[in-house]
């Protein structure tokens, strides 16, 4: 703003400089022009007095006579003559332009032929240069007074303008003083009164000057309005540029930008500060689903309500995305906790969009300055890793600790990692045979993702994976691993092995509206039908959101793709409840599957899960057999398929085909056979 002024104060001043110098330079050029102007009507009063009082008293022999004066009754004559043409004014009192107050007549040998002063008559001057250029035909000035000696008894008649005519002849006439073809024969000199003539260039040059400073002023005025108009506009500009530089434009919100810009003038004078980062719960998926507009809708009206929640002291942001951000002063953490608290309530009302009342829910960070951190920067990145704490453990609102902050660090560093991963290619997914217990073959293989680290080695899932699966990579990753697993399936396919491959869902893939049309386009890729894929999906993952969950397993059970409850007995999932869903697998937990053999509670409980999930239709698969009485006692059980170490670790799956070469036959002596012996 400062500078701006300075601008506009800097262009007035140099334009008025500009002015004020052409105003001068015009005045100055102007006033030359109009004393000439001035100086040119006197002449051509001179010429006229010449032309009229001169060249018709006079005639050319009256100048051929040298060193002669003229008689004294011809002077008389010529007095009276030029008395009556001109008018002479006394002396003080002249106050005529077009009087003159003396006139002289010269002969080339600068002798006075004539004069009204009878003093000077018929004598010789030596003349100056005007009248020399007059005898040479030209009409000129100056500017000069008649102070001569005493002894010509001049009156003092003040400043003159002495004009020199050339006197012209020809054929014994006299011609006019212009007319160059007729010889110069003399010249007269007529005085003219110069105070008068002086007065009117005085008079005009003021007008001038006055005409030029007006006209100047208000041309300066027209344009220093102008430009500080434009000026304004332009600061105007600037203005809402700045407002845009530190405001969302479709929340009206100030930015991130704006808003740790008054954070840290907050944070300046000391007083203590907490910072609330509000991130969306799942925005993505209404993005997804139901569009932008809705999406729009929501952050508006989040917008709105923590706008109308904020007190006036407070600092509300959408800092980017679905993520917003409020600072108040003056709060400890237990107060910060609970406006926290208080705020995911507000946020967890309804929001209508696109003809639907949705649910919205928010993790909140906390952060209070100077405990968590005195810049902002600071106060933000530990809300952020408070808000993703939140997200993880869906507890709404988390303080920020120290001692989540190592942990998550690690976590947003491996996050970064295995988005490389998947871009690099460093992902492969591992298969793991599952076998009929009453054939002994194997029928399907489970997909399990493995990270091949450049430096860490093979990695496994549970190192990576809860972290993934509270982000979005969630998604790519297990399109990766249906395509990779229905590429082994079609390859084994070819191989005339027919299995089914069974790929692991998290909870956020259900609520990802790309992956019924993921999953169709990729069956189709691989030229297979629906009924080689299962999906298997854990207790967990279907309690988070049952109806959500029910309407997408139904298409995809409607699409003919077999469903799976993974970790069966780790949960709280009742077997009633299982009726209701539209899976056609029961995965029954290593932790469950132990207690084979063993007697007991567990035992018990293992085999009515069993018969229970038989009554149902479910097909009962036992995961983490390690031991041949374990898949026995499963197999007597009735369970119908078996996963394991026992059978076939987790392999490589380009290695299954040979896997199966090799161990087939075994792996039905093992199943079968001592089965025969067990039962003998
Ligand atoms: P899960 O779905 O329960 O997978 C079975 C896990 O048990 C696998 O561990 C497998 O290697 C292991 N296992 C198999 N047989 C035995 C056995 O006899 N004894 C014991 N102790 N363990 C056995 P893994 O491969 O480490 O996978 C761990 C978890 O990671 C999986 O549990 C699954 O929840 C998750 N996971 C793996 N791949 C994926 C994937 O592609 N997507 C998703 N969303 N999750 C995956
Ligand atoms: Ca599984
Ligand atoms: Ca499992």
């Amino acid at each position: 703003m400062w500078q701006r002024t300075t601008l506009l104060q800097r262009f007035g001043s140099i334009s008025l400089l500009l002015i004020v110098l052409l105003g001068l330079v015009t005045g100055l050029l102007l006033r030359g022009v109009l004393r000439d102007r001035t100086i040119e009507d006197a002449q051509r009063t001179a010429v006229s007095v010449a032309v009229v009082g001169v060249q018709s008293q006079l005639t050319p022999e009256d100048l051929a006579r040298d060193f002669l004066p003229l008689p004294p009754e011809r002077i008389a004559e010529l007095d009276a003559a030029m008395g009556a043409a001109v008018t002479v004014g006394e002396a003080g009192e002249i106050g005529e332009v077009d009087g003159f107050v003396r006139i002289k007549v010269w002969n080339p040998q600068h002798w006075l032929v004539y004069s009204d002063n009878r003093a000077l008559n018929g004598r010789w001057f030596p003349g100056d240069d005007a009248l020399d250029d007059a005898l040479a035909g030209e009409v000129t000035w100056e500017v000069t007074d008649l102070r001569s000696p005493e002894e010509f008894e001049e009156r003092d008649f003040g400043e003159l303008l002495a004009v020199y005519v050339p006197l012209r002849a020809t054929e014994g006439r006299f011609a006019a003083p212009d007319d160059t073809s007729a010889p110069v024969i003399g010249a007269s000199e007529v005085y003219l009164p110069w105070q008068p003539i002086a007065a009117a260039i005085a008079r005009d040059t003021a007008r001038l000057w006055a005409v030029l400073a007006i006209g100047l002023a208000v041309l300066y005025a027209g344009l220093y309005r102008l430009v500080s108009r434009a000026s304004i506009r332009l600061r105007r500009q600037a203005a809402e540029n700045d407002h845009l530089a530190r405001h969302d434009t479709l929340t009206g919100l100030l930015n991130r930008r704006g808003f740790e810009e008054q954070a840290r003038q907050r944070l300046q004078d000391g007083t203590r500060q907490a910072v609330l980062l509000v991130d969306l719960d799942r925005f993505q998926d209404v993005n997804d689903t139901l569009g932008h507009d809705a999406g729009d809708d929501i952050l508006r009206e989040v917008a709105d309500r923590l706008t109308t929640f904020a007190g006036d002291g407070d600092v509300v942001a959408r800092l980017g995305g679905d993520e917003f951000a409020l600072l108040r002063s003056d709060v400890d953490l237990p107060a910060a906790t609970a406006l926290a608290a208080r705020i995911g309530e507000l946020i967890k009302q309804p929001v209508s969009t696109a003809g639907l009342d949705l649910d919205v829910s928010g993790s909140i960070g906390v952060t209070v300055s100077p405990d968590h951190g005195t810049d902002i920067g600071d106060l933000l990145r530990h809300a952020d890793i408070a808000m993703y704490r939140a997200k993880e453990y869906r507890s709404g609102a988390e303080a920020y600790r120290a001692e989540i902050d190592h942990f998550s660090a690690d976590r947003l560093e491996l996050a970064s990692e295995v988005r490389r991963a998947i871009s690099e290619r460093e992902l492969c997914v591992f298969l793991q045979p599952q076998i009929d217990l009453r054939t002994g073959t194997v029928v399907a293989a489970e997909a399990l993702i493995r990270w091949d680290h450049p430096t860490r080695g093979m990695v496994s899932p549970g190192a990576f994976m809860p972290i993934v699966e509270t982000t979005d990579l969630i998604r790519p990753l297990t399109a990766f691993v249906i395509d990779e697993a229905l590429r082994a399936c079609a390859e084994l396919d070819a191989a005339g092995v027919a299995i089914v491959v069974a790929v692991n869902l998290s909870a956020h893939n259900l609520t990802d509206a790309q992956l019924l049309p993921t999953v169709t386009r990729l069956l189709d890729e691989h030229g297979l039908p629906a009924s080689r894929l299962r999906l298997e999906l854990t207790e967990s993952a279907l309690l988070h959101d049952p109806t959500g969950a029910t309407r997408v397993l139904t298409v995809l059970r409607d699409l003919g793709i077999g469903l799976s409850v993974d970790d069966f007995g780790t949960g709280y999932a009742s077997l009633a409840y299982l009726r209701d869903l539209p899976v056609d697998e029961l995965k029954i937990d290593r932790s469950l599957v132990v207690a084979a053999g063993q007697g007991g509670d567990d035992e018990a409980l293992l085999s009515v899960c069993i018969s229970l999930g038989h009554r149902l239709g479910l097909t009962i698969v036992a995961e983490g057999i390690e031991d041949a009485p374990t898949l026995h006692w499963l197999a007597d059980a009735g369970c119908d398929l078996a996963q394991g170490y026992l059978t076939a670790r987790p392999m490589p799956a380009d290695d299954v085909q040979a896997w199966l070469a090799a161990n087939a036959a075994s792996t039905r002596e093992l199943v079968l056979g001592e089965r025969t012996v067990v039962t003998t």
